[in-house]
């Protein structure tokens, strides 16, 4: 194994964690029903809707982002419930396969995984469904498996065009902190999240942003819940505290997140992830590769799926860069396996370390006898260079 210098975490989650936030974790734990710990949830719990960008309120589950999806669903929705959903890769097909575990009926709008949610397709869905049958439209934002961010604006649309009053969930676990959102403005009614990815931080946090909508709809909703249920936790939130113990080191690292987010401004945050994600992009045609995504108006800029020729294995390119190099890439997930391999480029990410990212690619895909192009890393330098 390699031994110096520090280890390439280039997955798409999780992600780097700043020292300044490692540093926040390490703290002493404190007394989560004491008058120290009721500061620090007011502070988390207030600044955390801007991320969102709501003044609803953020709930913080000790859990990953899966149990925030769950929580998403059993607030909202009841047995029985129709849904529609879009097939537009693993994740959002794990989304869909808990939604039938919890006995919700889910009608999928096929995908091939190299597009987002088709707004077209859910416009027709939704005019058709005239007796309003849906109760709600579940969109995962970014598709981590694929490197696809689907336009939520225009799905909202559709649901407005048809005067549809199905709830709006959306997944945004790969795309909160590096790509654009806005949860009140787009009219989402759950936004679900994740700590890992672009806030910067350990696994181990899950937040839903609810509007109004969905706080109305948790009040008929019938399928069962317990730990997950928003109720008991708005109501002890409101003077800082949780229910239960939550993940008090980890709400300290929130803190030390959410400042450096507001030091940078969120703006300069998504203008930082697309540049990056361009410069990937041209590394990847200048590879001589492509790239997954197949809409330019899709391109995620959080992570980059690239495809390899039919006879390589992206397994086997993503072993000799873990060996050689000391950088983990991401697997190739589901239907992928093998055929991509998946490059984070977000989180706490900078052009340098972009440029050892995309070096080790270049040398790795060599090595392993992929026929690229030499020049990649080359194209993302100069892109880099000019759009300073
Ligand atoms: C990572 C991810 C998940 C799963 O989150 P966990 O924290 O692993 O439970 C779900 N959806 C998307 C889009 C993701 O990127």
């Amino acid at each position: 194994m390699i031994s110096g210098g520090r280890h390439f975490l280039q997955i798409p989650g999780p992600t780097n964690v700043p020292d300044r936030v490692l540093s926040a974790i390490a703290r002493p734990t404190i007394d989560h029903r004491g008058p120290e710990f009721a500061t620090l949830g007011r502070d988390v719990l207030e600044r955390v809707r801007h991320v969102f960008r709501t003044e609803s309120p953020v709930i913080i589950y000790p859990s990953s982002g899966t149990g925030a999806w769950e929580a998403a669903l059993v607030n909202t929705l009841s047995p029985g419930d129709r849904v529609l959903a879009f097939e537009t890769g693993h994740f959002a097909s794990l989304w869909r396969e808990m939604a039938e575990r919890l006995g919700l009926e889910v009608d999928i709008v096929p995908g091939d995984w190299r597009h987002g949610a088709d707004p077209e397709q859910a416009a027709a869905r939704l005019a058709a469904d005239t007796g309003h049958t849906y109760k709600a439209v579940m969109v995962v934002h970014n598709e981590t498996s694929t490197g696809v961010a689907s336009r939520i604006p225009e799905i909202r649309a559709a649901l407005d065009a048809a005067g549809h009053p199905a709830l709006l969930l959306v997944d945004t676990i790969s795309s909160l902190g590096s790509i654009d959102y806005r949860h009140a403005e787009w009219g989402v009614d759950v936004t679900v999240g994740g700590s890992q990815k672009g806030l910067m931080l350990p696994p181990g946090l899950g937040f839903n942003a609810v509007s109004e909508k969905a706080l109305a709809a948790a009040e008929r909703a019938r399928l069962p819940r317990s730990y997950w249920d928003w109720k008991p936790i708005l109501a002890a939130n409101r003077n800082g505290f949780w229910p239960y113990t939550p993940a008090t080191n980890l709400l300290y690292g929130l803190a030390e997140a959410l400042t450096m987010l507001e030091e940078e401004g969120l703006s300069s945050v998504f203008a930082r992830h697309a540049r990056h994600g361009e410069a990937t992009r041209r590394a990847v045609r200048g590879w001589g590769l492509e790239v997954l995504c197949a809409d330019e108006r899709e391109h995620s800029n959080s992570l980059t799926a690239v495809l390899l020729p039919d006879e390589h294995d992206a397994d086997e390119v993503r072993r000799i860069i873990l060996n050689r190099y000391d950088m983990s890439l991401g697997t190739g997930l589901g239907r992928l396996a093998g055929k991509v391999f998946r490059i984070g480029h977000l989180g706490h990410f900078n052009d340098l370390s972009l440029i050892g990212t995309l070096g080790g690619v270049e040398m790795g895909l060599s090595v392993a006898g992929v026929p690229i192009k030499r020049g990649g890393v080359d194209a993302a330098m100069e892109y880099l260079e000019a759009s300073a």
